[in-house]
C-alpha cells in the first residue's frame, strides 16, 4: 500500500482542517450567545431601579454598570457576526482569502485568528488609517 504523500502547500486547507476551524467558530458563537443572553437578562433586571432610596451616586453607578453591560453585549454580537461571516466563507469556499488583496491570508494567522478576513499586510494598512 503506497503511503499518501502530503502535497498541500501551507496556504491550502484540507476538508478536515476546515471542519475543525468551522467547529471552533461555531463553539465560540454558542458561548458568545450564552453570554449575550446573560448580559441582556442583567440589563433588563437592572431597568427597574427607579424609586426612593437611590441617591445620585448610586444611580450613577447603576447607569455605568448598565452601559458596561450594553457595551459588552454589543461587542459579543459583533464577534458572533464575524464568526458567522467566517463560517459563511468556509461554506462558500472562499475562506482564507484576503478580502482586500485576494491573496491567501496564511494558515498560521488563521489558526491563531480564525475570523481574520485580511492578510497581515492589509490589516496593518487598515490599522494605520
Ligand atoms: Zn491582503
Amino acid at each position: 500500500m503506497a503511503a499518501v504523500t502530503p502535497t498541500t502547500t501551507p496556504s491550502t486547507w484540507s476538508d478536515e482542517e476546515l471542519a475543525e476551524v468551522r467547529g471552533r467558530l461555531q463553539e465560540e458563537i454558542d458561548a458568545l450567545e450564552a453570554d449575550i443572553h446573560r448580559h441582556e437578562t442583567e440589563i433588563a433586571s437592572g431597568d427597574v431601579t427607579q424609586g426612593a432610596g437611590d441617591d445620585q451616586a448610586d444611580a450613577g453607578a447603576k447607569t455605568y454598570e448598565r452601559e458596561r453591560e450594553i457595551a459588552l453585549t454589543l461587542n459579543a454580537r459583533d464577534l458572533v457576526a464575524q464568526n458567522e461571516r467566517a463560517i459563511a466563507r468556509i461554506d462558500a469556499g472562499t475562506y482564507g482569502v484576503c478580502e482586500s488583496c485576494h491573496k491567501p491570508i496564511g494558515k498560521e494567522r488563521l489558526q491563531a485568528f480564525p475570523r481574520a478576513t485580511l492578510c497581515v499586510a492589509c490589516k496593518q494598512k487598515e490599522e494605520r488609517r
